[in-house]
C-alpha cells in the first residue's frame, strides 16, 4: 500500500521536506529525525511514513523498520541505558498525531551528566 500523508500534518510536512529537521535515517517507508525540544542529549524520534495517529492506524508493513531503527539510534548513541516511547492519546501524552517512537538516551553516570 502507498504510503498515506496528511497535508495538515507536521511530521507529514518533515518527512516531505517542507519543515526542516536533522535527519537521521530515511528509506522507503521509514524517517528519523532529532526531537525539537530534547529530553536529553540525541533524543530521536523514529516515524512511519504512511501518516496514522495511533499505532492501530498504520498497516503493519509500514511498522515493520520502526524498532529495528529505534535500535540502531539506541546503539549510535552509545548509551548504555535509554528508553523507547510511544504515546497513543492525549490521555497517553501524545501531542503530535502522527505515530513516533521516542528514542531517549539517559546519560551516563560515569561521565557527571546524570
Ligand atoms: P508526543 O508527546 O506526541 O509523544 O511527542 C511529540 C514530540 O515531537 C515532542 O517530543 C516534540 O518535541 C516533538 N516535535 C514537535 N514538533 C516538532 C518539530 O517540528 N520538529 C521536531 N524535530 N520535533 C518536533
Ligand atoms: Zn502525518
Amino acid at each position: 500500500m502507498a504510503a498515506k500523508t496528511d497535508a495538515n500534518c507536521i511530521f507529514c510536512k518533515i518527512i516531505a521536506g517542507q519543515i526542516p529537521s536533522l535527519k537521521l535515517y530515511d528509506s522507503e517507508k521509514t524517517y528519523a529525525f532529532l526531537d525539537i525540544g530534547p529530553i536529553s542529549e540525541g533524543h530521536a524520534l523514529v516515524i512511519p511514513k504512511h501518516h496514522g495517529a495511533k499505532l492501530h492506524d498504520i498497516p503493519d508493513e509500514h511498522l515493520t523498520e520502526l524498532l529495528p531503527v529505534a535500535k540502531k539510534i539506541a546503539i549510535a548513541t552509545g548509551a548504555e541505558q535509554y528508553n523507547i516511547l510511544q504515546n497513543n492519546g492525549r490521555m497517553a501524552h501524545q501531542m503530535v498525531d502522527h505515530v513516533h517512537f521516542h528514542v531517549i538516551p539517559k546519560p551516563d553516570e560515569k561521565q557527571g551528566l546524570g
